[in-house]
């Protein structure tokens, strides 16, 4: 388990949920990970401190996307890190994974301009202003998995705000891809389905029936389901691919 050894990693949302396990993947590859979050110091610390009793290294980095400064801020505080621990800023692998959704959606008529503004702010404007600015740190051969959704491709109108922003972050991957290749970095999509990510939803048994019906293998995804296969694009073996849809739902696009 020593595929990363020597590389540096960024997971944005990395304090809760799939952000947390894919951190974690990440780490126990060998990987030197910052762990990003918005406010939640807690979960951000016990991300790290999961990391530590694996015997991997990771630090923590607080920066609200969607505000204005949010990827200077970041890049600050990653820089500051990554200095203080190999002596150099380089990142060879960023994982875009913080988004912002509410589980119950939005009815199409209700959704408002200000809604809007704050989903394309966080899921899709965020995201790629931190690959432009990541890229500049980024190594020849370096990685970037950005997460989307199944439901980009599965109608869900209470979730149709939310699913424009996801449509915008795989436009990030396929151009990006081609900008990208002459550097060797690989850009990707990775789309889950509906994915326990230890919110209060999961914890009730008859709605985790009813969700896992979705998929085709009759349950939910678990975090851990996703962050192999963003861990698997962030290695060597995965050099071959790039400007890809990664469907990580568990066949719940077989319809
Ligand atoms: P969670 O809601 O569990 O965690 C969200 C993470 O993003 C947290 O670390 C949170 O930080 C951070 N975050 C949220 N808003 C901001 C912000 N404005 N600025 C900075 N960080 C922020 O997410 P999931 O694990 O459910 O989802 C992870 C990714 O997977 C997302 O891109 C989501 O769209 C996608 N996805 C999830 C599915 C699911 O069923 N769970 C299905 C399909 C796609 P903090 O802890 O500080 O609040």
């Amino acid at each position: 388990m020593d595929r990363l050894t020597g590389k540096t990693a960024l997971v944005t949302g990395s304090s809760r949920g799939i952000g947390r396990a894919i951190a974690i993947r990440l780490a126990r590859e060998g990987a030197l990970v910052v762990v990003h979050y918005a406010s939640n110091d807690d979960a951000a610390r016990e991300t790290v401190t999961q990391v530590e009793k694996e015997g991997g290294r990771a630090f923590a980095v607080r920066a609200e996307l969607g505000v204005p400064g949010d990827v200077h801020e970041l890049f600050v505080g990653l820089e500051r890190g990554l200095k203080e621990r190999r002596g150099e800023t380089a990142l060879d692998i960023l994982v875009n994974n913080a988004a912002v959704t509410t589980s119950q959606g939005t009815a199409p008529e209700d959704v408002t301009a200000e809604q809007l503004q704050q989903y394309f702010a966080v899921n899709a404007i965020a995201p790629f202003l931190i690959v432009q600015r990541a890229s500049q740190n980024m190594p020849d051969g370096g990685r970037i998995i950005n997460i989307s959704s199944a439901l980009t491709r599965f109608a869900e109108p209470g979730q149709a705000a939310y699913s424009m922003t996801k449509g915008a972050v795989e436009q990030i991957s396929l151009h990006l891809a081609k900008h990208l290749a002459p550097r060797r970095i690989t850009v990707n999509s990775v789309a889950p389905g509906i994915t326990d990510n230890g919110g209060p939803a999961f914890d009730i048994p008859e709605v985790v029936e009813q969700m896992a019906q979705i998929s085709a293998f009759k349950r939910v995804g678990q975090a851990g389901d996703v962050a192999d296969v963003v861990t698997f694009l962030a290695t060597d073996e995965a050099r071959w691919i790039t400007g890809s849809f990664v469907d990580a739902s568990g066949g719940t696009l077989l319809g």
